[in-house]
């Protein structure tokens, strides 16, 4: 009875998901800004509002249209803690457990706070851990509390894209006995077909983990190996995509299995580069992230509009990330800016992309916002009433 029970949630799942998701839409766009770096410093960001809108001026008035209006499905201020960007995310992290692909973006020029968003503010702090160490605790902490009813296995991957290559950050270089086992040479292919397990990077090593600190200790490794291939090239980190991926399967008393994965992704910066003094390497790599990142953006608009091409082969990350953007699969974009007047340029260009992705529906659902509240709600307790049902 447990196994039909089982499925009597998925299925409840599944309807009150599309009845929520038909308000929200899949794709949602949230906006930080960080704390300025001096206190002196010229504001650009005017205004935040609650309603998810931002304002942002030119305080040096060098632009004549100086003055822009944004709106998101949210937006976080300067202060707002680790903790309340999490409280925003958890509901979208929690779906992974029951079967959606999932894939949280930080996009942004270098220094906005991708990496403090996804990962905390340096390797080796262990206060203001970001969305990544979280989201895995609480991860673990509903497998644990599902235990009776659905066994999760979980595996990890980390990959980053790096003047479109696809290079396993996690491998062990056979070849040297070294810590870390980085191998700089290993290119992986994607595969576009989805074989039975979904993988997109069969050839990336899969580590099995058990518990938070597994997970953790991978995540110091992938970040070292990082750091290490960046000494070759400067700046390299904020010139590559990272990609941490948690596979999640579970199985029920019957044996019947679901499959999900949650993508969390600290993007290359977005910065323009100036063409006219870049050359070599420097201009290759510009090209190559320019390119990945404005066809991301146009593969979430193009879901976002509901298109029916989604030209997700225009590049490697978005082909990597196929199988979890679109279809069933729920993607929350953070775009980060500077509220600092030097970077008002770029701000700019920030939140007009971010704006291109996020959707009309999604301005319709925003007026919405209390209605779709309650239906998440009751959706959250309904499911919990199932389980707790099946346990008795
Ligand atoms: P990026 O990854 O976009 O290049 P970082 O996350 O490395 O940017 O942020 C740059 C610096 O600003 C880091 O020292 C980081 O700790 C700090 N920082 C970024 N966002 C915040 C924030 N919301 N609160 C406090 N410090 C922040
Ligand atoms: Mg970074």
């Amino acid at each position: 009875t447990a196994a039909l029970g089982y499925h009597k949630v998925v299925k409840e799942n599944m309807y009150l998901y599309n009845m929520v998701q038909d308000l929200k839409g899949n794709i949602r766009v949230y906006c930080r800004v960080r704390p300025a770096t001096s206190p002196e410093a010229q504001n650009a960001i005017n205004f935040i509002g609650e309603d998810g809108s931002v304002v942002v001026q030119d305080p040096f008035k060098l632009q004549k249209d100086g003055r822009r209006v944004f709106r998101f499905d949210r937006v976080f201020g300067p202060s707002a803690t680790q903790e309340e960007v999490f409280k925003d995310t958890q509901p979208l992290i929690r779906s992974v457990m029951d079967g959606y692909n999932v894939c949280i973006f930080a996009y942004g020029q270098t220094g906005s706070g991708k990496t403090h968003t996804m990962s905390g503010p340096s390797s080796g702090a262990t206060k203001e851990l970001g969305i990544n160490y979280l989201a895995l605790n609480d991860l673990f902490q509903l497998s644990n509390r599902r235990e009776d009813l659905i066994k999760y296995e979980m595996h990890v991957q980390m990959v980053e894209i790096y003047n479109e290559q696809v290079r396993d950050l996690l491998a062990e270089d056979t070849s040297t006995t070294k810590y870390p086992f980085y191998s700089a040479t290993l290119k992986l292919e994607i595969r576009s077909c989805t074989n039975d397990n979904g993988l997109t990077l069969p050839d990336a090593r899969m580590h099995y983990v058990k518990c938070p600190a597994d997970v953790f200790k991978l995540m110091k490794l992938g970040e070292v190996n990082r750091a290490v291939s960046s000494t070759a090239i400067n700046n390299r980190s904020s010139r590559s995509h990272s990609i941490l991926t948690i596979h999640v399967q579970g199985k029920d008393v019957s044996g019947s299995v679901l499959r999900s994965s949650l993508h969390l992704v600290d993007l290359a910066g977005s910065e323009r580069v100036d063409k006219t003094e870049v050359t070599g390497d420097g201009l290759k790599e510009a090209q190559y992230i320019n390119k990945s990142l404005s066809c991301l953006g146009d593969v979430v608009a193009a879901l976002a509009q509901k298109n029916s091409y989604i030209p997700y082969r225009n590049s490697k990350l978005t082909l990597l990330l196929q199988n979890s953007l679109g279809g069933h699969a729920k993607t929350l974009m953070f775009a980060h800016v500077s509220p600092e007047g030097d970077s008002f340029g770029e701000t700019v260009t920030t939140l007009k992309f971010a704006q291109r992705v996020s959707t009309v529906e999604l301005g319709a659902a925003r007026s919405n916002k209390e209605s779709t509240e309650v239906i998440e709600l009751k959706e959250q307790a309904r499911r919990l009433r199932l389980i707790e049902n099946l346990k008795k």
